[in-house]
């Protein structure tokens, strides 16, 4: 599997999986023909998207410090001498960064500006990237399509704050995530959700995609807000499915999110 797309602003991505079930992907500005990589999960299949395009790596922007996301960074960066950033607080865990970054900071790649937006819990100095005139979001391990990351050094109320932060974003933002989960997470969402129209739409969406071997990354934010129950702690009829009608969004977050580990 592997896409290339044209975004707004001329911005281009290529998405491609890596390890057993890892994305990589590579954003390309044909103004200045710049390129990143968002993580690198291996070497291998990042080369191989560079040599399919045709475009040359200059930097690597990385999410957080999990192997499964920096695997490659020493042996891209030898290759290619490109510029590694990455999260300050994760910096000491992650090989060869040349620049560390913190909420609000300005990332460009070329002509192409992200802003940097730090989304604890599953790791605690995890950043996400904004690119706000491309519309594209690189969510790393916090969101996935109808899922979220694994609450591994953060809290839930962490994570739920940060999924917060990405849930204000446009509804025509194009999520990226750092792994193909969504068939497992659709299962598991309508265990809470099973009659939410925009799940099932989106489910029915995902067994096309899957039967013709097509990605279910990148997915629409606005299509996550209506059916991703990760994002839809706050709506009454989710704490209701849960048994905690009347309770906070964290707690109910807190919940979901347990379940979810149990499944
Ligand atoms: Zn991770």
């Amino acid at each position: 599997m592997n896409t290339t797309s044209d975004a707004p602003s001329n911005a281009q991505t290529r998405l491609f999986l890596c390890l057993k079930d890892n994305y990589g992907v590579l954003v390309h500005d044909p103004a200045s023909g710049a390129t990143a990589a968002i993580d690198a999960p291996e070497a291998a299949p990042v080369e191989a998207a560079l040599t399919a395009s045709g475009w040359k790596l200059s930097d690597i922007l990385v999410t957080h410090h999990h192997g499964d996301h920096t695997g490659g960074i020493a042996e891209l960066k030898q290759r290619h001498r490109a510029r590694v950033v990455a999260p300050r607080q994760e910096a000491s865990k992650i090989p060869d960064v040349d620049e560390t970054v913190a909420e609000g900071d300005t990332v460009m790649v070329g002509t192409l500006s992200a802003r940097v937006i730090e989304t604890p819990g599953h790791t605690l100095g995890q950043v996400n990237y904004f690119f706000p005139t491309a519309k594209l979001l690189f969510a790393g391990d916090t969101l996935f399509s109808i899922g979220c990351g694994r609450v591994i050094e953060g809290t839930p109320e962490m994570m739920w704050q940060s999924l917060l932060k990405l849930r204000a974003l446009p509804d025509d933002t194009m999520v990226y995530c750092g792994h193909e989960y969504t068939d497992a997470n659709i299962r598991f969402a309508l265990t809470i959700e099973p009659g939410n129209p925009a799940l099932a739409a989106r489910a029915a969406e995902v067994k096309r995609q899957i039967a013709a071997s097509i990605p279910t990354v990148p997915t629409l934010m606005g299509e996550e807000k209506r059916a991703n129950v990760f994002l839809r702690a706050d709506d009454p009829a989710v704490a209701a499915a849960v048994g905690l009608a009347g309770k906070a969004a964290a707690e109910v977050f807190t919940e979901v999110r347990a379940r979810k580990n149990k499944f």
